[in-house]
């Protein structure tokens, strides 16, 4: 994508392109302890230490955070070298994923709400020829193996549709909210126009961040209002690396990314919400294993992973012992600490570098 670029506002070589603030990647690196290196100079750079590993392309709003493709709200721009981040990104999906104790808010996850999508009138994709494969049929399919492989792992499930039925949109995460579900979770398979075949792996989409477009659209939507979904956005976007991680990871598919969309299941939800596009019936090799009860079993297994992983992060801190009766906490010598970006103690060491970085 071609920026307009219209630099020469900061002093501290900040800039403002296309009505966004963008900071100079190196300096939001070197100020969270992260060193930066191209991988192809002027046009991939990655910036690393020994826990953390972020990618990111010149003109792309793709980044890889940690082995994961994620999707910006703006591309990183090169000017004269420097690669520039929009501050918008760093505030909405690089910082929530590298540091999710700070923005999630915990909550004890008791009921998923599953929801396969289409039913009844609606096939979503057909895809075939000789015989007519109906999205509808295999997204209930993994709905209904999820369900039993979640039931087993210990979460209580409710389904938005048990059969071949007709479901309103705006009745899928009303039936959530309704329960008190601690998740929502919306499972489609994608297909592409005639001639892509070659395209395949999973999509998980969360709410896109209030004042961006979404991945799906054309630089559009980035005025519209903050839905309900929205206040929980943080939690639904860790939730949806979680997932996309464990796809991803465990079924050894193609990396088609986290992203953002305002689906209509999406935006109403009161908690974390997630639309999982598990994979491309237009691909040739794909399409057969989303045919395939065993293929889903395995995919149903690595959601549950995705979803566990989640609640880990997620797990509320009272189940951490009583601060009485043990002796002050010290601070952990410099090296130690499991968190992604602290390893070299030098995050927060500069409060108005902070502020102004981060
Ligand atoms: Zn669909």
């Amino acid at each position: 994508m071609a920026l307009c670029l219209a630099f020469g506002v900061a002093p501290a070589h900040a800039a403002f392109i296309n009505g966004q603030t963008y900071v100079p990647l190196a300096d939001w690196a070197g100020a969270n302890g992260l060193k930066i290196f191209w991988l192809r100079r002027g046009e991939e750079i990655a910036a690393t230490n020994p826990t953390t590993r972020l990618v990111f392309d010149k003109d792309s709003n793709t980044a890889e955070i940690n082995g994961i493709h994620v999707a910006l709200s703006f591309p990183v721009a090169n000017d004269h070298g420097n690669i520039l981040i929009a501050q918008f990104d760093l505030d909405n999906t690089v910082r929530p994923l590298l540091f999710p104790s700070r923005y999630l808010k915990p909550k004890r996850i008791a009921t998923i709400c599953l929801d396969p999508g289409h039913g009844g009138r609606d096939s979503g994709n057909r895809v075939g020829g000789f015989f007519w494969h109906n999205e509808k049929t295999y997204t209930l399919q993994l709905a209904l193996e999820l369900r039993d492989q979640l039931r087993r792992a210990g979460f209580n499930v409710i389904l938005t549709r048990t059969r071949d039925t007709y479901v309103d949109l705006p009745d899928r995460p009303a039936l959530a909210n309704r329960f008190g579900a601690g998740l929502f979770v919306s499972l489609h398979f994608n297909a592409t126009q005639t001639g892509k075949n070659e395209v395949a792996g999973p999509e998980t989409y969360c709410i896109t961040p209030v004042g961006a477009a979404s991945s799906n659209a054309q630089g559009e939507g980035a005025d519209h209002g903050a839905t309900t979904a929205n206040r929980v956005e943080k939690n639904s976007l860790l939730f949806a690396y979680q997932i996309q991680k464990a796809l991803v990871q465990n079924l050894g598919v193609n990396d088609r990314s986290v992203r953002r969309a305002r689906w209509a299941v999406l935006c109403d939800a009161q908690m974390p919400a997630i639309l999982i596009e598990g994979g491309y019936m237009t691909n040739p090799t794909e399409s057969k294993r989303i045919y395939d009860a065993v293929w889903r079993r395995q995919m149903a297994a690595a959601i549950v992973k995705g979803i566990v992983n989640y609640q880990k992060l997620n797990a509320p801190k009272s189940a951490a012992p009583p601060a009485i009766n043990h002796p002050p906490v010290k601070p952990p010598p410099s090296g130690t600490s499991t968190h992604p970006l602290r390893t070299s103690g030098s995050v927060g060491v500069s409060p108005a570098r902070n502020t102004m970085m981060n």
